[in-house]
């Protein structure tokens, strides 16, 4: 009576961590088909994995952005059943627009937006034949929040939030669920790749005040966000473990403590100008504010930690 969870974009981050979690799982409730775009790059999985591969964990190709590899991968599945998808594959995007090319803008649209339209293209007919399944979408806190620099990599997050939103009720009609996963930063590859294309995007192209404020703000500040902010992709896969085992998985759930206050700014403020002027005045009325904020989730950080382990401790005795 195992589940089957497919999960995309295994090769590094979140996606590793979510299929070695799920197949670890202490009652080994899951059959997990972790799949990647290019096998090759299977050996950190395959080691992560260890005693679970081949037994509760399989390694299959998927390219979100190719039909035919979905449907090649779904086919191979017995039944084609995939009673829990997991949406997580996904690329960032960050500067001024003026640095971009359409073409770039259209690769995050086409991964991070169509590329969950397509799987689900293929499996949802399936899951509403059944009245069974769980659609589980890797989104962000940008998918409910937009943060500077971000303008197309949030967008393509806040697609997929409409579209859940939307599909949400329908799914309920067939007895199916989605939750939308958002974290904040998580400490992974994405973030160092994002950080490279980063330093090499030609500014040139842009006004002196823009370049000034993506090289002397943003990028001086990134790694300083997610050194006091960051999660592991360990602490998102458990969040989300433990969402795939409830019997009434929420729709949204943020994986961060430490972000809920920014996030709050925007449901406080129906007009939506709490949380661009709280942004504005943390990025530009003075490092001090900023330098400030950072101390306080530092500090909001150590006393999270402390009281998980102490809940831990509980735990145990
Ligand atoms: P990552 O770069 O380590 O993982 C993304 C994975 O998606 C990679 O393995 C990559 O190869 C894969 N991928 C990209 N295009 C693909 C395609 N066409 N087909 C199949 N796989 C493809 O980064 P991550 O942080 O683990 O990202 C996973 C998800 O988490 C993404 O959807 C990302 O938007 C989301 N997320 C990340 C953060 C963060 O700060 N790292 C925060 C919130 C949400």
């Amino acid at each position: 009576n195992q589940k089957v969870v497919l999960i995309t974009g295994c090769s590094s981050g979140i996606g590793l961590a979510l299929a070695v979690r799920i197949a670890k799982d202490e009652k080994k409730r899951f059959m997990v088909y972790a799949t990647m775009r290019n096998l090759a790059k299977g050996e950190a999985l395959v080691e992560a994995a260890g005693k679970t591969l081949g037994r509760t964990l399989e390694i299959k190709q998927l390219d979100v952005c190719n039909e035919e590899s979905i449907k090649a991968c779904v086919d191979s599945l017995p039944d084609r059943r995939v009673d829990i998808l997991i949406s997580n594959a996904g690329m960032g995007l960050i500067g001024p627009i003026e640095c971009q090319t359409i073409d770039e803008m259209r690769n995050v649209m086409d991964t991070n937006f169509f590329g969950l339209i397509r799987l689900l293209k293929e499996l949802l007919p399936d899951m509403k034949r059944r009245k069974k399944g769980h659609i589980v979408v890797i989104s962000s806190v940008m998918g409910i929040q937009g943060i500077l620099f971000n303008d197309v990599y949030a967008a393509s997050k806040f697609a997929c939030e409409g579209f859940c939103e939307s599909l949400a009720v329908q799914a309920l009609r067939f007895n199916l669920n989605i939750t939308l996963i958002e974290p904040g930063p998580v400490i992974t590859e994405f973030e160092r790749k994002v950080y490279e294309e980063g330093v090499k995007i030609d500014l040139s192209k842009a006004d002196k005040v823009t370049a000034d404020m993506f090289t002397n703000i943003y990028m001086k500040n990134y790694g300083q966000i997610f050194e006091s902010l960051g999660q592991t992709p360990e602490d998102v896969a458990e969040h989300t473990h433990k969402i795939i085992t409830m019997d009434n998985p929420p729709f949204r759930h943020q994986t961060n403590t430490l972000y809920t206050p920014m996030t709050t700014l925007k449901y406080a403020d129906p007009e939506g100008d709490l949380p661009i002027d709280t942004f504005y005045k943390m990025v530009f009325e003075h490092d001090k504010v900023f330098n400030a904020s950072l101390n306080f989730l530092k500090l909001l950080r150590w006393r999270s930690r402390k009281s998980f382990s102490l809940e831990k401790e509980e735990k145990k005795s």
